[in-house]
């Protein structure tokens, strides 16, 4: 089966051009169009029709590569202000809540909006993100990141404590990436339809100690504790090795389901996830 429309670069896509030193640039493929760089101009009209993959010169002879940008490349070019959610966790947390097309999903706090755009991005142009966020200059930032993917439409920024509660109700998924989710499960309870799905990440176990509590007393039920470890090797085929270093810790994920009975009989806690 042959792709041709989606082998080349088109009018108005979004493209990574890659210098040799592995500088990154994103930009979308207006017609006119141009990318300054100190190794020279390159216009977008010579990109368009041109393959994905090939390598593309500017006026100045150097090289650059095309590509179309992965949400991961997206994910860590956006421009932050506060610690973002990183890939390993959002990936994991996308498939553990179902994050699909066309679902209603509500995350506090919008932050600079990482996570906003990933979820955006996976529920597709019939879905819709609402982000709360009481910090003014974070969702400005948000704002302006959702704007350079053109993912604002389907993401609405609202600037309020969710303290005072979410303003939906019956939403297919809530995230928390704030300090203090034990305050709000009340308010998560009251957002999310029955047996959605309630994620959160915290940097601390006590966090995470104080939090376990207070979903129990609210009748979230199948609830569970992990971390991503996530470790790169240097791809180099002759001596294919870890890298030195690696990020050790980012945040606990927790996931928990709210159910409409009483938890009277109760599932028995998940203490080992390995099936049999
Ligand atoms: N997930 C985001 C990062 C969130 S940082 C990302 O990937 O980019 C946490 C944010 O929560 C901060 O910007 C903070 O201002 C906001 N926040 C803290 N308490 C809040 C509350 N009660 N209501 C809404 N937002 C809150």
């Amino acid at each position: 089966m042959s792709l041709p429309d989606a082998a080349v670069a088109q009018e108005g896509d979004l493209a990574q051009l890659v210098s040799p030193s592995n500088k990154i640039y994103f930009v979308r493929l207006e017609p006119g169009g141009e990318l300054q760089t100190h190794r020279g101009v390159v216009r977008f009209d010579d990109l368009i029709g041109r393959s994905w993959g090939s390598q593309v010169s500017s006026h100045q002879g150097s090289i650059f590569w095309l590509l179309q940008p992965g949400l991961g490349d997206l994910l860590m070019e956006t421009k932050r202000n506060t610690q973002i959610m990183y890939p390993k966790d959002i990936g994991y947390v996308l498939i553990m809540m179902g994050i699909g097309p066309g679902q209603q999903v509500i995350e506090a706090g919008t932050g600079s909006g990482a996570l906003t755009i990933a979820l955006a991005w996976n529920v597709g142009p019939a879905g819709h993100v609402i982000s709360y966020e009481i910090r003014e200059e974070m969702q400005k930032l948000a704002r302006k990141n959702l704007q350079r993917l053109d993912l604002s439409e389907r993401v609405t920024l609202k600037l309020q404590d969710i303290r005072d509660g979410f303003d939906e109700t019956n939403a297919d998924a809530v995230f928390l990436d704030l300090p203090n989710p034990h305050g709000y499960i009340a308010q998560v309870r009251a957002a999310l339809k029955p047996g959605g799905f309630f994620g959160c990440i915290l940097p601390t176990t006590n966090q995470v100690e104080r939090l376990l509590p207070v979903l129990h007393n609210n009748n979230f039920a199948f609830t569970e504790v992990c971390e991503i470890l996530l470790r790169h090797y240097k791809p180099n085929y002759d001596r294919l090795r870890p890298t030195d270093r690696m990020i050790a810790h980012t945040g606990y994920l927790i996931f928990a389901r709210p159910m409409v009975s009483d938890l009277d009989v109760q599932p028995a806690l998940v203490e080992d996830n390995i099936s049999e």
